[in-house]
């Protein structure tokens, strides 16, 4: 068993709005690109362009239809660790190779000490680590720890890969347990949340719903849209759902 360091106030952590993530999976390439070389190096890769590719991934994005009819969209749902402040996966570890860093809440593997035993995997109910077969060791996202302190880059390079990958500007990263950060601010004016709040890991990262979505039957001559309120519970309510089922592995 591996104990948690005592709370501090930084919660570094990232902010994805869902009304505008688009599923084009920038974040997920750029973070395998940068991961495959930096700390969680190598991430194993097999197949890539056959059909059973398999690898160690440490950021996915998942899309699914949510709605019927005239009310259906699409949702996509990029998902990694959430370095949670309550961590199964930390405590569960026997080695105490599965660590939460003190001075700013984020969760790494020594993969120094990790023996691959997967206890931490069975208690992460988000589904985030990934193990790597070809090394033999838990892998998981770092937040890009060797990026957002790297004084060899640039400033403005200095945030994770998949944020700054994207396209869209759907992912944040800052200080969640700063109220005054832009991504604290953002959670409280978009009522964000974490997911699966209730299993009581407090996941740091937040996700800002869809927005309810605008009728595009619009007449022609006709001024106003039409508000579809029902899309936005439909969408937190099919997330939460669809987490229960695919993240209970
Ligand atoms: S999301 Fe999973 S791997 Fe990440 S800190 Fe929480 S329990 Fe651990
Ligand atoms: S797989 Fe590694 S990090 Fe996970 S619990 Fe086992 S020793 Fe710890
Ligand atoms: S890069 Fe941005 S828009 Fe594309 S899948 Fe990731 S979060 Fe969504």
């Amino acid at each position: 068993m591996t104990s948690l360091p005592a709370p501090t106030s930084k919660k570094l952590g990232l902010v994805i709005d869902l009304d505008i993530c688009v599923g084009c999976q920038a974040c997920a390439t750029s973070c395998k690109e940068w991961n495959t070389g930096g700390y969680s190096a190598p991430l194993s890769d097999h197949d890539p362009y056959g059909a059973d590719p398999s690898g160690a991934w440490l950021n996915r994005v998942h899309s699914y239809e949510i709605g019927e009819g005239e009310d259906s969209r699409t949702l996509h749902f990029p998902r990694a660790c959430m370095h949670c402040e309550e961590p199964d996966c930390v405590t569960v570890c026997p080695t105490g190779a599965s660590y939460k860093r003190q001075e700013d809440g984020i969760v790494l593997v020594n993969p120094d000490t990790c023996i691959g035993c997967k206890l931490c995997s069975w208690a992460c109910p988000y589904g985030a680590r990934e193990y790597d077969h070809d090394d033999g060791v838990m892998k998981k996202c770092s937040l890009c720890v060797d990026r957002i302190y790297n004084d060899t880059l640039a400033e403005s390079e200095r945030i994770p890969a998949c944020v700054r990958a994207c396209p869209t500007g759907a992912r944040a990263f800052g200080d969640l347990g700063d109220a005054d950060s832009d991504v604290s601010k953002s959670v409280a004016s978009r009522d964000g949340y974490g997911l699966l709040e209730d299993f009581g890991y407090k996941p740091v990262n937040k996700y800002l719903p869809p927005r309810p979505r605008r009728n595009s039957n619009i007449e022609a001559g006709t001024q106003a849209s039409e508000t579809i309120p029902a899309a936005d519970n439909s969408a937190t309510e099919k997330l939460f759902a669809w987490a229960d089922r695919v993240l209970s592995r």
